[in-house]
């Protein structure tokens, strides 16, 4: 039992004694870390809270600012001295939407390690490591549809439009907008109950999907008409983009989110995989179609990352043309057989 009655008292207790509360996510925030911690913050606030914060490890993407009215956030990458700050005066740590401390960013593992106050876990990922109280299911589509659960036993009062908007944002976003086969019938029942809520869907989903500057769709079209290559015998499709391809764009965060899930547009494709060059590394974002190709164990065994079965990220230390040598070669080593 994730949910039990004892856990959530005791997560209740705990929100109640506890004067300065810090909400922490992964280091790239997607859609389901924004809208499960500011939906988590919007509940705590309206439960009577005063002190919150939400840390992010670096900036999350522009289409999802419009979660952030009214909440009090930090990008640590651009004020380690500011997250050191709260993170002395906290009582209380929430950790949402990552396994394990270490996927914050070293900085701020090396700051969080030390502190001797509760640390608790919202997260539907794999392999979790120990935490004071763990909510974790990776049956859960994401981590805002299990933020909802919580929220819900905690106080369904509580739970408000603002609340509801960042849970919605969460769950469409991880699951694809209810396409992928996380998409079990949990998720449509939260969202049944947000939508019961007044949550009005087709202008939030404009905001988070359908919007997008005309340099991220060039961006777009050129990643898919210059950068695909595909091994059909293989199954596999992967994109890579530059540093220098993705300044003649100028590149916005966020711009890359879901590139990847187009290699898996051509009939037969199972493995999909985008390589992009940043600052100092080469991020990996990896998807599936087949869960016999378990991204998950790949990521992690050979890419210094995880995540899902079916959809999984990674970090190369390499250069990006070294990196996709790699790459194929694990294609051509036949996926589908290796025993990863
Ligand atoms: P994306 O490709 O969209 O960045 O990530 C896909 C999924 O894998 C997300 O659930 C994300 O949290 C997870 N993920 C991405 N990168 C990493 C990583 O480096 N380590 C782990 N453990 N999970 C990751
Ligand atoms: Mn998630």
């Amino acid at each position: 039992m994730i949910l039990t009655k004892e856990k959530i008292e005791q997560f209740s207790k705990m929100i109640e004694v506890s004067d300065n509360i810090v909400i922490l996510s992964h280091f790239n925030p997607d859609g389901d870390a924004v809208g499960s911690t500011t939906g988590l913050y919007k509940f705590l606030q309206n439960l009577g809270k005063k002190n919150l914060s939400i840390i992010y490890p670096n900036e999350y993407a522009q289409n999802l600012s419009f979660l952030f009215e009214g909440v009090n956030h930090l990008i640590a990458s651009n004020g380690l001295l500011t997250a050191k700050q709260l993170l002395k005066q906290a009582d209380l740590l929430i950790f949402m939407d990552l396994n394990r401390i270490s996927r914050t960013s070293e900085e701020l593992q090396c700051l969080i390690e030390p502190l001797d106050i509760p640390k608790i876990l919202i997260d539907h990922h794999i392999d979790p490591h120990q935490f004071d109280i763990s909510f974790s299911d990776s049956e859960a589509s994401s981590t805002a549809e299990l933020t909802y659960k919580i929220i819900k036993q905690l106080d369904s009062t509580k739970i408000d439009l603002n609340v509801a908007k960042s849970i919605y944002t969460g769950i469409c976003t991880d699951t694809g907008s209810f396409s992928y086969s996380c998409s079990r019938k949990d998720c449509f029942e939260v969202a049944a109950e947000l939508v019961d809520l007044g949550l009005e869907i087709a202008p939030l989903k404009r905001q988070v999907f359908d919007l997008s500057s005309e340099n991220r769709l060039k961006l777009l079209g050129y990643l898919l008409s210059e950068k695909l290559r595909v091994f059909s015998e293989y199954k596999a499709a992967y994109i890579s983009v530059s540093k220098q391809e993705l300044r003649q764009f100028n590149f916005q965060k966020g711009d890359l989110e879901g590139v990847v899930n187009y290699c898996l547009k051509i009939e037969g494709i199972e493995f999909a995989a985008l390589l992009s060059e940043r600052q100092d590394t080469i991020r990996l974002s990896f998807r599936s179609t087949n869960p016999s190709i378990d991204v998950n164990k790949f990521a992690n065994q050979y890419w210094n990352g995880g995540g899902h079965i079916l959809a999984a990220g990674g970090n190369s230390t390499l250069s990006l043309e070294e990196t996709e040598k790699i790459l194929e070669e694990q294609i051509h080593n036949n996926l589908h057989e290796s025993n990863y």
